[in-house]
């Protein structure tokens, strides 16, 4: 048995993914789901002028906060929630963007969308697909 656990667990740390068991002490029963910790997401820029945002360009996330470098925008996680960027850093996700190209709570789209604080970097930015960790 600790053979086979420790064979998942390398196959675990290959691809990036935490096999979680919950155990119902009730009933007994054991419910399992992999969870994906790191993969590869597609990430934009957008910064808040007419052409990123109309008719959001108020500079106010959806989540009511002022819009501010370190902050990220996607339709499923919950605000608040910290996302790794590898070659960019840590965000936070404050912001919502449009369903057609982000999705939404069903359809969750591996999808970010970075501020910047200007159009041209967001622009320059231009789309990249880049591996992220949820915290
Ligand atoms: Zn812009």
């Amino acid at each position: 048995m600790n053979f086979i656990l420790g064979i998942l667990l390398v196959l675990c740390g290959i691809f990036n993914i935490t096999y979680v068991a919950k155990v119902n002490f009730n009933s007994g029963k054991i419910t399992h789901s992999i969870v994906v910790k790191t993969s590869i997401w597609k990430i934009s820029g957008y910064c808040q002028c007419v052409k990123c945002t109309y008719p959001y360009n108020d500079g106010i996330t959806a989540s009511g906060k002022k819009v501010k470098v370190g902050m990220v925008a996607n339709n499923w996680l919950p605000f608040g929630t910290k996302v790794f960027i590898k070659g960019l850093g840590e965000f936070t996700v404050e912001d919502r963007g449009s369903k057609k190209y982000f999705g939404t709570k069903e359809e969750k789209r591996q999808c970010i969308d970075v501020y910047m604080d200007s159009h041209k970097k967001a622009k320059e930015f231009g789309v990249k697909f880049l591996k992220v960790r949820i915290k």
